[in-house]
């Protein structure tokens, strides 16, 4: 059985936890898209973990780790990454690596930086970590998948194909030292031994385990609204962030996605640039970004603030929609206990118009939030574990959101442990 675990929103929604959670009972967890751009926050037993490449499930010694060919693979901060954890005490993960992923390479994180300070004040907020010129140069056929790696004739011919045309742009328009193919090789040649034990043919491998009845969960990066289809285009990310795609990131028949756990934050919070309609700012931002998430709602991978506000309604229902939701997991709702009222967003006006349904980049730049307030409950729902025992106030927040989102919030999330959760029975 394959499930997916995916965001509703813009990201750090707490994927990471559920992920960490849900692995307990799995067997294989794949990462399907993007790359070492975002970060997911986990905490566990062996403390606290920011991980960016790894999937969330590496925690536990009964589950193998995939990074499927739909992900942006950085070579080094993969192997950084399993050190790390290694080095605080977990056991050595099991980890394959498509032979079709693709390689994020030194120069795609140089173009990163150049375009972005080419664009100055008006970039798209790029965490610099190579991720858009990576995935131009796999559409543009022009990137190195894994499998290339072991043949050195074509390497050769094809770094130095490379150097061409990307000198024409380090030369004339970013004004930047040129590449040499000599050093592209000798970094492909340290990538390849890097992961040659590693490589596999990972959708045949998931085919198999998929006919013997393992627990395969997929997990999704970012989420609904940085999807480059579907969500605030052009400030999206580059890869899809929707389940669907997860049948084509980690080699699946997209039938065997049986669940899709649509992570939705009870509040809302976003990196980088674009329409957010629900923001807020000053104290009231700050104080919510100070009680956020666990510590604080920081980048995880760049330490940025992020930007805060009231959960959207609009963005959520479409969010939730456009993932194909089959359960929502609703997350840090434990943040939400110091407040007297809860603003919520349940419509945007647009042009003297008030809509519920999530608009196309031009019209979403225009939106206004219409909100409505809901009462506070006031104290520190951390350590429940029952849905009945939470505060009426508390019920009649997740159920509102539950109505107006109009998909089933089975799983509430209390707080960043792998057992700050509530299931709701029966739903
Ligand atoms: P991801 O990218 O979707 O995995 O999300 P992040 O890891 O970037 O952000 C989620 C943050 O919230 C992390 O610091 C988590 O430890 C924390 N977190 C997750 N679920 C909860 C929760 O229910 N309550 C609280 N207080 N923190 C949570």
């Amino acid at each position: 059985m394959v499930n997916a675990i995916v965001g509703a929103n813009w990201g750090d929604e707490g994927k990471g936890k559920i992920t960490d959670m849900m692995a307990r009972e799995a067997d294989i967890i794949v990462r399907f898209q993007g790359g070492a751009n975002a970060g997911h926050t986990i905490v566990n037993d062996y403390g606290k973990f920011a991980l960016h490449t790894l999937p969330s499930g590496v925690f536990y010694d009964h589950t193998t780790s995939i990074i499927g060919n739909g992900v942006a693979l950085n070579i080094p901060v993969l192997f950084e990454e399993v050190q790390s954890i290694v080095d605080r005490g977990v056991p050595k993960p099991k980890i394959l690596v498509s032979d079709r992923a693709q390689i994020v390479m030194s120069y795609h994180i140089l173009f990163d930086q150049y375009e972005e300070e080419r664009l100055g004040g008006k970039s798209f907020g790029s965490t610099k970590s190579g991720i858009a010129p990576f995935y131009s140069d796999k559409y543009a056929k022009i990137g190195f998948q894994v499998s290339e790696l072991f043949d050195e004739e074509a390497l050769k011919e094809k770094t130095e194909r490379i150097c061409e045309t990307k000198n024409i742009l380090l030369e004339h328009l970013y004004h930047k030292p040129l590449l040499k193919p000599e050093d592209l090789q000798k970094e492909l040649k340290e990538y390849r031994e890097m992961v040659e034990p590693y490589v596999r043919d990972t959708s045949a491998y998931l085919w198999e385990a998929i006919k013997a009845g393992k627990n395969i969960l997929l997990e999704g990066q970012l989420g609904s609204l940085k999807d480059p289809d579907h969500g605030i285009y052009p400030m999206v990310t580059s890869s899809s962030t929707l389940a669907a795609y997860g049948a084509i990131g980690a080699g699946v028949p997209p039938y065997e996605i049986k669940k899709i756990i649509t992570v939705c934050k009870a509040y809302s919070s976003a990196v980088g640039a674009g329409a957010f309609v629900s923001e807020i700012f000053g104290e009231e931002a700050d104080e919510l970004r100070r009680r956020g998430g666990d510590g604080g709602e920081y980048g995880a991978t760049t330490g940025r603030p992020r930007r805060m506000g009231w959960f959207d309604v609009v963005a959520s229902k479409y969010g939730c929609r456009i993932q194909g939701t089959t359960d929502v997991a609703f997350t840090v709702l434990d943040v939400l206990g110091y407040l007297d009222e809860i603003p919520v967003c349940t419509g945007y006006e647009i042009d003297g118009e008030v809509t519920t349904e999530f608009p196309a980049t031009v019209k979403l730049e225009k939106a206004k939030p219409v909100l409505e307030v809901l009462p506070g409950w006031k104290c520190d729902i951390r350590g429940i574990r029952k849905y009945e025992e939470l505060p009426d106030n508390c019920r009649k927040y997740i159920e509102f959101v539950e109505e107006k989102i109009g998909f089933p919030i089975t799983m509430i999330s209390n707080g960043p442990g792998r057992d700050d959760i509530i299931y709701r029975n029966g739903k």
